[in-house]
């Protein structure tokens, strides 16, 4: 049994329904949900000229290992209509493995903790509310602490 840490996002069409349907496919095919942010409007990291993003941090309980989650997160994404287009341009729904229990893995097409974590503000601010003492197994730090430490100027507004 694993805790992963997902990131939910998108910014095409209708956010919350796609965020809320992730959610549905995500219990369903990979494992309870233990926990959930709330939903935050956040500007596009990256290509900064577009809508904006609509992201969800989701705690999980998985009998799954983390390259079959990966698996099952990019099937998700399929499903829900991504396509993939440009790097870092609008998409329907992005779903990321932040963490997989406390291991760092380096294979390819996987890393995890996921790699630019500590440097998308919308990221932390979303795991801050589920997971503030969660500690980095890279950094020896907390969330907190890297939240706090961020440099992102990159805006993130509670939904509602
Ligand atoms: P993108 O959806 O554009 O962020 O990139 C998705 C690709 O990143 C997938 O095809 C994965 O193979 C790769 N990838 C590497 N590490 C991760 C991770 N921690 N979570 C999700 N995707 C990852």
């Amino acid at each position: 049994m694993h805790i992963a840490y997902l990131l939910t996002g998108g910014n095409l069409g209708d956010r919350e329904a796609t965020l809320a349907k992730a959610k549905d496919l995500i219990a369903l095919n990979c494992g309870p949900i233990l926990s959930e942010s709330p939903l935050y409007e956040t500007e596009a990291w990256g290509i900064e000229d577009q809508e904006l993003f609509l992201n969800q941090a989701l705690k999980i309980r998985t009998e799954l290992s983390a390259p079959l989650l990966l698996e099952e997160i990019l099937r998700i994404e399929k499903q829900l209509g991504r396509v993939r287009q440009i790097k870092y341009g609008p998409r329907k729904i992005d779903i990321d493995i932040l963490f997989f229990d406390h291991e760092v893995i380096h294979e390819p097409g996987l890393t995890v903790p996921h790699p630019h974590l500590q440097t998308r503000r919308f990221a932390l601010q979303c795991l801050f509310d589920i997971a503030p003492g969660l500690v980095h197994p890279l950094f020896d730090k907390t969330i907190t602490r890297l939240l706090a430490e961020c440099t992102d100027p990159l805006k993130v507004y509670k939904l509602g």
